[in-house]
């Protein structure tokens, strides 16, 4: 099995990016990645206005999938997550939601113990390791590894977890695919401006998918699927996410359109994935017992 060290790593999805390795379709790959900051935090007296902020969101890779070609879509499953036993959470001045609050930077080092992350001695709160940064190369301008978009990327959504399914749509030769950015846990929409970031290793499988015409990622679990758009504003990373939900359903379904929008209002679920990177994440989530009423099938 080939692995990727988290010494060959990218700042920016780009085009121009050497491969850090080639693998077939169907191969699975094993990243070792860096936490958000590089693992440059490593104890209460590491600050981050000291630290080296050209390192910051490395994404290692990127992976050249053989065959894989602009308008195909690489088929990323998840199949494992492990992450270090201490992870590091950060916010402050401009950082977050509650950015105009605060002077300086403050982060600050949280162990992880049986699954559980220790924020204090009062609380424990459950892991759900995720993967925040996760993508392939753009077609044209290279875009730096902290922004999300149709090529994926930063788009800290916390149901990009083990076992599940990224349906990523490709955009150059070989799609160039890289991850980091692992989160211990989080809670959607990343209001500090991070996750509790870790180092850590993740295997996936990575196919290449003819004849799937994708705008934007789908994320696929054993529940659901979701359409998960990037913009501006959320307002508009929302109506992104359900039309292109809808232009899936409406190819695959026989509905008429005013009645999918209906089942869509009804059964579907607008969620946000982060609202803190320099474009908004949102999703839109339709359950998989819902869609298969009507014999749905997305591949
Ligand atoms: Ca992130
Ligand atoms: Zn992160």
């Amino acid at each position: 099995m080939i692995k990727v060290t988290s010494e060959t790593c990218i700042y920016r999805f780009s085009k121009d990016n050497k491969p850090a390795a080639s693998v077939e379709s169907g191969e699975t790959v094993i990243f070792e990645t860096l936490d958000c900051f590089g693992n440059q935090i490593q104890s209460n007296d590491d600050k981050l206005e000291t630290m080296d902020w050209n390192r910051v969101n490395p994404a290692t890779g990127p992976v050249y999938v053989n065959g894989a070609e602009p308008g195909d879509v690489l088929k990323v499953t998840i199949q494992r997550i492990t992450c270090r036993n201490k992870g590091v959470i950060a916010t402050g001045e401009n950082f977050g939601v509650l950015g105009d609050k605060f002077k300086g930077l403050v982060s600050r080092v949280v162990p992880i113990k049986d699954d559980m992350a220790v924020f204090d001695e009062k609380l424990s709160l459950p892991l759900n390791r995720m993967i925040g940064v996760i993508g392939v190369a753009p077609e044209g301008e290279a875009l730096n590894t902290g922004t999300p978009g149709h090529h994926g990327g930063n788009m800290d959504n916390t149901r990009i977890t083990e076992n599940a399914v990224l349906y990523l749509p490709v955009a150059v030769p070989g799609a160039l695919f890289a991850l980091g950015d692992l989160h211990a846990v989080m809670g959607d929409g990343e209001i500090s401006g991070t996750g509790l970031e870790v180092a850590g290793e993740v295997q996936v499988q990575l196919e290449v998918i003819k004849g799937l015409k994708l705008n934007n990622p789908v994320l696929e679990n054993e529940n659901f699927y979701a359409a998960i758009a990037s913009a501006a504003t959320l307002d508009e990373a929302v109506s992104a996410s359900v039309s292109d939900m809808f232009d899936i359903a409406a190819s695959r379904i026989e509905l008429p359109d005013t009645e999918i929008t209906m089942l869509f209002s009804l059964a579907g679920q607008t969620q946000i994935c982060q609202v803190v990177d320099p474009l908004k994440t949102a999703r839109f989530v339709i359950p998989k017992c819902v869609l298969e009423k009507y014999n749905f099938k997305f591949v």
